[in-house]
């Protein structure tokens, strides 16, 4: 670890001595990316059994690690380096940003159909505890977290790997890929279908744990 010096330096010799060098599908170890993952904000990392680089969705060559008792998963070096800096207090904000946008990018399609004709203008019945009120539109029976994690998958990203705009004169976030977007859109609407819930069983029934 003595040879992270710098945040970008760092960045940039992991990209020359591993993501530019080492094929895809060759497994490997090596101790200092060890120590690395231990750094991530977000993961309990066991002991790692080795790393590879596997190509997912759109060709890209994306970092996975297997741990002992574990599948392999993918592990964001940048995300660990900029913990190890002690960069990474953005990160919460970037989350709440980041998924705003992809809810923000589906929020015209099929949901304002549904809502149109399952409300009268926004009022409607309740389907789980049948009061009359303001309906806020659930994902179900897939959540929009299933959805959005599934979509990820596919693609090869994680949400780390992703950048949105501010539109300062609409006063919303967007996804700045809009090719990505785009196919996010066509997936999500193809999967998704929604009920109407109050606010109240709406915060309740969060995302099913899914
Ligand atoms: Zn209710």
């Amino acid at each position: 670890m003595n040879k992270f010096v710098d945040l970008y330096q760092s960045k940039q010799r992991i990209k020359s001595k591993f993501y530019d060098v080492i094929e895809p599908n060759y497994t490997f170890t090596n101790k200092s990316l060890e120590t690395l993952v231990q750094y991530h904000p977000t993961k309990t990392i066991n002991e790692v059994e080795y790393f590879v680089y596997r190509i997912k969705g759109q060709g890209k060559k994306i970092l996975f690690m297997k741990t002992k008792g574990y599948d392999e998963s993918t592990i964001g070096l940048n995300t660990c380096l900029e913990n190890y800096f002690g960069q990474y207090s953005d990160r919460k904000t970037f989350l709440i940003n980041i998924k705003y946008a992809f809810r923000q990018a589906i929020s015209n399609g099929k949901r304002e159909k549904y809502l149109l004709s399952n409300t009268d203008n926004g009022v409607g019945i309740c389907e789980n505890c049948k009061t009359k009120t303001e309906m806020a539109i659930d994902h179900y029976p897939i959540s929009f977290k299933k959805i959005l994690a599934d979509f990820l998958l596919c693609e090869g990203l994680t949400l780390d790997d992703l950048l949105y705009i501010r539109c300062p004169n609409e006063n919303i976030i967007k996804l700045k890929d809009l090719e990505l977007k785009q196919r996010w859109i066509d997936y999500h609407e193809n999967i998704v279908n929604y009920r109407c819930l109050c606010k109240s069983c709406n915060s309740r029934f969060g995302c099913y744990n899914q």
